[in-house]
C-alpha cells in the first residue's frame, strides 16, 4: 500500500515526498480514511508508530476546502516538545499547502503568540494550560473549531491537565470532528473519550513486538554495579545516540552526573525539570550536542529521535508494554538498534513477561572485562531500592513474593512514576 491510495492533494503528496515516508505506517493505514470521512477516532498508539501523520495528513487535507485565515484545528498535547514537533510536522508535510499553524505552550512569552494568532492560522498546536489563558484573554477564537485532536490523552492527565481539558471543551463548537489519541486506556481517560467522541472508529497498534531490527540482550548484574557496567559498556560501543532509562528522575539526574564524570557528553530528562531545561536537553539530544539521554519513562515520551542507535534500560522497566514502548525508539526505519537491559536478581518475573511478549529467550550477556565480584558497599544508599508503594491502601499480604507479581501491573506508560 502506498499514500496514493489515500488520493491526497498533490501538495500534501509533495510534503510526503519531502518527509522521505514512502509506505504509510499501520496507524496511518487504518486512521487515515476514516478521518478523511469525517469520523472521530479513537487511537490507542504510541509516540513512535507515526501518529502524528495519521491525523495531520487528513487534517491538511481537510484545510485544502474551505475558508483560510481562522482557526479550524485544533490539537492539544501534553508538552511544548510535543507541541513543537507536531507543529513542525504541520508544517514539514504541509510546506506547499500554505497552511498556517502555530505552537501555543506557556514559559514563553504571550505577545509574540496573541501576534501570530491574531496574524492568521488555520492549526493551532496547544498545551492545555497557556491555551486556556488565551481563550479566557479572548486572544485565541476557536468559534469555527473544525476538528480537535487530543493527543496523548494519558500523559496529559497523568500531569494534572484533565480539568483544563474539561474547562476547555466548553468553550469549543460541538458540532466537530475529535481524534483522541492515548497510549493506555485509563478509566478517566475511557470516561472522557466516551464523554466526547460520536461513534467513533477505534484504531488500535498492539504493543506487539518491537521493530525486528532491534537487537536485545539481558545484562544480569547485581544492582550496585550497574553504574560501573554502564561505563564499561559505553566505552565498548560506538556511543552514535544512546537512550539510557531509569527507574525514578532522581537515578536519572544521578546516573547522567556519573556519565558526564566519566567524560561524556550526556543529558538528563526528567519529570522535575523546568520547560526551558527540558527543551535545552531535547534540543541538545537532538542536534548531537549530547550523545547521551538519560530519562525516565514519562519524560522520555515524545522523544523523536530517529537517529537512536542504542536504548540502554539501566533500570528494568515495570511492565513489558513499557518495554516494548522503550526499545521502539531504536531500531526504527530500518536501522539496526541495539537494546541493552540491565537486569537484576529481582527481575526474573518481568523478563519472562517481556519474553513472552516477543516471543523469543533473550540472550543474556557478561562483559568479559568487567569485573563482577566487587561486593557492595556496606551502606549502599545510592542504589538501594526503596520499597515501592502501592498505589492504594492494601492489607498487608502475606506472602514473600508479592512486590514483584504487583510491580507488573503497574503501568509505566499510565504515569506510575515520572
Ligand atoms: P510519531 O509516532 O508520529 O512520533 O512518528 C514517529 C517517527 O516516524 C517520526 O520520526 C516520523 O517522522 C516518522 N514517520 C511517520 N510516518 C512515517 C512513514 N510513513 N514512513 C516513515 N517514517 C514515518
Amino acid at each position: 500500500m502506498s499514500f496514493e491510495t489515500f488520493n491526497l492533494h498533490p501538495r500534501i503528496a509533495a510534503g510526503i515526498q519531502t518527509a522521505g515516508y514512502t509506505t504509510p505506517t499501520p496507524i496511518q493505514k487504518q486512521a487515515i480514511p476514516p478521518i478523511l470521512q469525517g469520523k472521530d477516532i479513537l487511537g490507542l498508539a504510541q509516540t513512535g508508530t507515526g501518529k502524528t501523520a495519521a491525523f495531520v495528513l487528513p487534517i491538511l487535507q481537510r484545510l485544502m476546502q474551505g475558508p483560510r485565515g481562522h482557526v479550524r484545528a485544533l490539537v492539544v498535547a501534553p508538552t511544548r516538545e510535543l507541541a513543537d514537533q507536531i507543529n513542525d510536522s504541520f508544517g514539514q508535510l504541509g510546506q506547499q499547502t500554505k497552511t498556517r499553524s502555530t505552537a501555543v505552550y506557556g514559559g514563553v512569552g504571550v505577545n509574540p503568540q496573541i501576534q501570530r494568532l491574531k496574524q492568521g492560522v488555520e492549526v493551532v498546536v496547544a498545551c492545555p494550560g497557556r491555551l486556556l489563558d488565551h481563550i479566557n484573554q479572548k486572544t485565541i477564537d476557536l468559534s469555527r473549531l473544525e476538528v480537535l485532536v487530543l493527543d496523548e490523552a494519558d500523559r496529559m492527565c497523568d500531569m494534572g491537565f484533565l480539568p483544563d481539558i474539561r474547562k476547555l471543551l466548553k468553550h469549543l463548537p460541538t458540532q466537530r470532528q475529535t481524534l483522541f489519541f492515548s497510549a493506555t486506556m485509563p478509566d478517566d481517560i475511557r470516561r472522557l473519550s466516551h464523554d466526547i467522541l460520536k461513534n467513533p472508529v477505534t484504531v488500535q497498534i498492539g504493543l506487539t513486538k518491537p521493530a525486528v531490527t532491534v537487537s536485545h540482550a539481558l545484562y544480569p548484574v547485581p544492582q550496585h554495579l550497574k553504574t560501573g557496567l554502564l561505563l564499561t559498556l559505553l566505552r565498548h560501543m560506538d556511543t552514535e545516540s544512546v537512550l539510557i532509562f531509569t527507574r525514578t528522575k532522581h537515578r536519572a539526574r544521578r546516573v547522567a552526573e556519573q556519565i558526564n564524570r566519566a567524560g561524556y557528553k550526556a543529558a538528563a530528562l526528567q519529570g522535575n525539570m523546568s520547560q526551558n531545561r527540558r527543551q535545552e536537553a531535547m534540543d541538545g539530544f537532538r542536534s548531537g550536542q549530547y550523545k547521551i539521554m538519560v530519562a525516565t519513562d514519562i519524560a522520555a515520551r515524545g522523544i523523536d529521535v530517529s537517529q537512536i542507535s542504542h536504548v540502554i534500560n539501566y533500570d528494568m522497566p515495570d511492565t513489558a508494554d513499557a518495554y516494548t514502548h522503550r526499545i521502539g525508539r531504536t531500531g526504527r526505519a530500518a536501522k539496526t538498534g541495539d537494546a541493552f537491559t540491565f537486569v537484576t536478581s529481582e527481575d526474573t518475573d518481568m523478563i519472562r513477561a517481556i519474553e513472552r511478549v516477543l516471543g523469543e529467550k533473550l540472550e543474556r550477556r557478561t562483559l568479559p572485562e568487567f569485573d563482577y565480584s566487587t561486593p557492595a558497599p556496606t551502606k549502599d544508599t545510592e542504589f538501594a531500592r526503596p520499597p515501592r508503594q502501592p498505589r492504594s491502601p492494601r492489607p498487608a499480604q502475606p506472602t514473600g513474593n508479592r512486590p514483584a507479581n504487583r510491580r507488573q501491573k503497574v503501568k509505566v506508560g499510565s504515569g506510575a512514576r515520572p
